[in-house]
């Protein structure tokens, strides 16, 4: 089944410069910003600037330039950030929440990087 895009998503919205974000970084193909309802110290929302529901979507039909920039633009935060295991730093997490189960509420494919506190284990119980 092909996803709809419902251009009216807030995120849209940021893209379109209808509603303000705290950019974090921004490149041809990808967005970064502080989510507005931080769980973490670190909290910062990567969105590719491409109209892509999930990540399934997303790794599915967007370009090859969209998806190494956007990966690259998630390392260049994590490395800035200072967060990386490799370079000392004390760990981060990313997610992305897809459709019903996953409680997605922003339909328009992100990646959350959270960081800078203890993140317990991965998922509660159900
Ligand atoms: P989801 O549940 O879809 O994975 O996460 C959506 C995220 O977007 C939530 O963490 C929420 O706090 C964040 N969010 C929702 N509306 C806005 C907004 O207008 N600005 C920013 N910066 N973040 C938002």
């Amino acid at each position: 089944m092909a996803y709809a895009y419902d251009d009216q998503n807030i995120f849209a919205k940021i893209l379109r410069g209808e509603i303000p974000n705290d950019t974090v970084m921004e490149t041809e193909h990808t967005l970064a910003f502080n989510d507005i309802r931080p769980q973490a110290p670190v909290h910062v929302l990567v969105i590719p600037k491409g109209a892509y529901v999930t990540f399934d979507h997303f790794a599915a039909d967007a370009s090859e330039a969209e998806i190494a920039d956007f990966h690259r633009v998630a390392a260049r935060i994590v490395a800035e950030a200072g967060i990386g295991p490799g370079e000392g730093g004390a760990g981060y997490r990313t997610l992305s929440n897809a459709g019903e189960d996953a409680v997605q509420e922003v339909p328009h494919y992100h990646m959350h990087i959270l960081a800078g506190r203890p993140l317990g284990r991965m998922l509660q119980p159900a």
